[in-house]
């Protein structure tokens, strides 16, 4: 066969569907000693549906989604994707002013001159809504009216088997594994128990994500960190990452310029691709 090094590696890579931006991120890829992923979209799906509507007794769930879907509306994080989904029918933006998204907390806005506030627990807390815990499992999305509890959206992901595979291979490759998130502990727990990631940190802010990952890098001092993530709310921790790696299909455009490496189809497994090309690489050159 043709030895590898006589194309290169960032040719041979590119072959397979990766996109290493320079020669010096396949010096750090071969380095790698920890990969670091994100939670939604990375590891799950990120294909999120509606389960359940609850409404308080102020309330009824066709108002709670309703709502829901509205304050949502001008969002593209995959959480508002799936409650637009459920609620299958034409949304008048008009009805949605003073729009805001709270990056990992969730959306606020004036509809029908009512304040409206939909996302997680932490958003509720912060606003001092008072909310009723539901037991379901998934991720809860609250929905508060005029500072009201009104009821809350129970939704789940799924998660991906490339995700499965690519951890227990990085793990045999004597490489450690990590997950962050914004998501709950339950959600958190749940998906990395599935996937039997080594460790995960959950309740992250985007900035938190870029701490940690800075944290990592300190305690990892033999070797190079990659994080993986699918761009939404993730381009910084990609930009600060020493091989930072972003999917090319479903990724935002500040990802895909924030990141080193881009995986043009979306699989993760090609993680292990990457190192692979960078060893072999080395093996040639030197
Ligand atoms: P992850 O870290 O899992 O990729 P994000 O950082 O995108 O997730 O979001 C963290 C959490 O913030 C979500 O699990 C959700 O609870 C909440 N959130 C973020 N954006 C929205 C939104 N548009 N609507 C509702 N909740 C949201
Ligand atoms: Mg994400």
């Amino acid at each position: 066969s043709i030895p590898l090094g006589f194309f290169g590696g960032i040719g041979a890579a590119s072959r397979r569907g990766i996109l290493i931006k320079g020669s010096n991120y396949l010096e750090a890829l071969k380095d790698v000693s920890t990969v670091v992923f994100d939670k939604t979209g990375t590891l799950t799906k990120g294909k999120f549906r509606v389960n359940k509507v609850i409404s308080s007794e102020n309330w009824n769930e066709a108002y709670v989604l309703e709502f829901a879907a509205l304050a949502e509306s001008y969002s593209n994080h995959p959480i508002a994707i799936s409650i637009l989904n459920e609620f299958n029918k034409e949304v008048d933006k008009s009805r949605v002013k003073d729009y805001k998204e709270i990056s990992g907390f969730g959306v606020s806005a004036i509809i029908d001159n009512k304040k409206v506030l939909v996302g997680n627990a932490k958003l509720m807390i912060q606003n001092g809504i008072k909310i009723n815990e539901s037991s379901d499992v998934g991720t809860l999305v609250y929905v508060a009216i005029d500072d009201e509890f009104a009821g809350c959206l129970v939704i789940s992901d799924e998660i991906k088997n490339e995700a499965i595979v690519a951890v227990k291979t990085l793990k045999e490759m004597g490489i450690k594994t990590i997950m962050l998130t914004g998501d709950s502990k339950e959600i958190s727990k749940d998906v990395a128990e599935k996937v039997c990631i080594d460790k995960f940190y959950y309740g992250l802010l985007p900035n938190d994500k870029v701490e940690k990952l800075e944290e990592l890098e300190i305690e990892n001092e033999n070797g190079k960190i990659l994080f993986v993530g699918d761009g939404i709310n993730d381009a910084p921790v990609i930009a600060r990452a020493d091989v930072g790696v972003a999917m090319g299909a479903l990724g935002s455009d500040a990802a895909i310029e924030a990141a080193d490496v881009v995986l043009m189809d979306d699989d993760i497994r090609k993680i292990i691709t990457s190192i692979e090309v960078a060893r072999r690489t080395r093996k040639i050159v030197y």
